[in-house]
């Protein structure tokens, strides 16, 4: 009751509205209220998490699902106030909520899938984020822990997860027992990796380093391990694609099973979508195994795909990611690229456009991130820019300027803008200019800094021009 009168007054109230019912409900009713509010769907809840690709997967699988049936919902702002406040507000049988784990929240994914019972969760990807916090050693195996954590004790349901990530596979592997998996990847040759290949651990194991026959992207490829651990087979795979300049022609086939029905469906596809990057293959991968294997509606599964991804525009990029623009015949890609993994994707997706000296417009992480650092400049160094400006993208100076020195070790021509973190609107205007009043034709801004607040304002800024 509460949920629903504060509910009622966020309505009225511009602005502060949010996730208050949602946070009130938990506050005043405690966990159980969640759990009563979750059992109200008739056909489940749906939590789709990973480090990258979580936003644009549950934009993808909502605009599925939605086309047969009603559902509650939730992405962006991926807590459990917000999944909260979705299941008070809104109506529908079915929940499909997006759900980020940090390092704060060590603790809570086990009980989040015990109070929402979920009957599917989607893995995406799993790589190190910035989970340095003061000084704190990254914590990676707790991080990925806490993901392991979402489906420990699931005994109903099915998991979408990726055969191709070694970490999100091994999630699926060792719930196989308990139940269904629908794996999806890749089968294609021709798609190769532009950076140097980084030694991954066995996440098994965690003894041997694995030894890969291929690399897609980053970690993600046909890997093998002395353990005896390997890539499973996926149920749903891209077994042909084609990329135009205009489009891409993508084949998907498979098997999957359907939660519902509780039979395999088969899925023969032949998709045309935008030039929209490689990590979007997954996102698409990802969102229709997921609608496969939880929509109720079993008979016409091909053809809702056919009828959301062949209409399929670019603005299904969530707000703040990384996009290439084409700004009076210059092609500008910005966005966010917070972690190694999202700057390697943004640099990959980039390449694409590559034809000439490009200039990167990079801003650093903050103190304590070497780590992620350490990664971006893998990325700098891959695209070997002619011209390297540097801006702080957190909130220290000093650090930005450190790393700045770093890149001037292997780059000469390296200049740096010491912009506040706390003016941000001169930041905003001045990242914008260095773009847009550029000598290059090709330039990549990316690297830390805050999705809305900087990277859409930026986005906005540059295509208005
Ligand atoms: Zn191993």
């Amino acid at each position: 009751m509460i949920g629903k009168i504060t509910s009622a007054v966020s309505k009225i109230g511009p602005g502060a509205g949010g996730n208050i019912p949602g946070h009130m409900v938990l506050k005043v009713g405690g966990d159980e209220a969640l759990r009563q509010l979750a059992s109200e769907l008739k056909l489940g809840s749906v939590l789709v998490t990973g480090t990258n690709g979580k936003t644009t997967t549950t934009t993808l699988l909502i605009k599925l699902l939605s086309n047969d049936l009603q559902i509650r919902k939730s992405f962006e702002n991926n807590t459990v106030n917000s999944i909260t406040t979705s299941l008070l507000k809104q109506d529908g049988d079915l929940g499909v909520f997006e759900y980020g784990i940090r390092n704060t929240e060590f603790g809570i994914p086990d009980k989040v899938q015990r109070l929402v019972d979920p009957v599917g969760v989607v893995y995406t990807t799993i790589s190190q984020e910035h989970t340095q916090v003061n000084g704190v050693k990254n914590p990676f195996l707790a991080y990925y822990h806490a993901k392991i954590l979402l489906t420990q004790d699931m005994k109903r349901g099915v998991i979408v997860t990726n055969s191709d990530d070694p970490r999100t596979a091994l999630i699926g592997i060792n719930k196989q027992k308990d139940v269904k998996i629908n794996y999806y990847g890749i089968a294609i040759d021709g798609i190769e990796d532009i950076f140097d290949e980084m030694p991954i651990r066995c996440p098994k194991c965690n003894e041997h380093e694995l030894s890969y026959s291929k690399r897609f992207l980053n970690h993600r490829g046909l890997y093998e391990c002395e353990c005896g651990f390997k890539r499973p087979e996926p149920n749903v795979k891209l077994t042909n694609a084609e990329f135009g300049v205009d489009s891409w022609k993508l084949t998907i086939e498979g098997n999957v099973f359907n939660y519902h029905a509780k039979k395999e469906i088969p899925l023969n596809l032949e998709l045309t979508v935008p030039p929209f990057g490689f990590h979007n293959i997954y996102n698409t991968l990802a969102s229709i195994t997921a609608y496969a294997s939880y929509t109720p509606k079993t008979d016409r599964i091909e053809d809702t795909i056919y009828k959301i991804f062949n209409n399929l525009d670019m603005s299904f990029i969530p707000p703040g990611r990384f996009e290439v623009v084409n700004c009076n015949g210059k092609f500008i890609g910005l966005g966010q690229g917070d972690n190694g993994d999202a700057l390697k994707i943004n640099g990959l997706f980039m390449n694409q456009f590559i034809d000439g000296p490009l200039e990167f417009i990079y801003t650093t992480p903050d103190e304590y991130e070497d780590e992620i650092f350490a990664d971006h400049f893998e990325v700098i160094r891959n695209l070997n820019p002619e011209h390297v400006i540097v801006v702080p993208g957190r909130k220290s100076v000093e650090k930005a300027e450190e790393y700045c020195n770093r890149i001037r070790k292997e780059f000469d021509n390296v200049d740096f803008y010491p912009l506040d973190y706390e003016k941000m609107d001169k930041r905003i205007d001045k990242l914008t200019q260095l773009a847009t009043d550029s000598e290059y034709d090709y330039i990549i801004m990316s690297g830390c800094g805050e999705e809305q607040a900087m990277w859409e304002k930026i986005k906005r800024k540059i295509i208005d021009k």
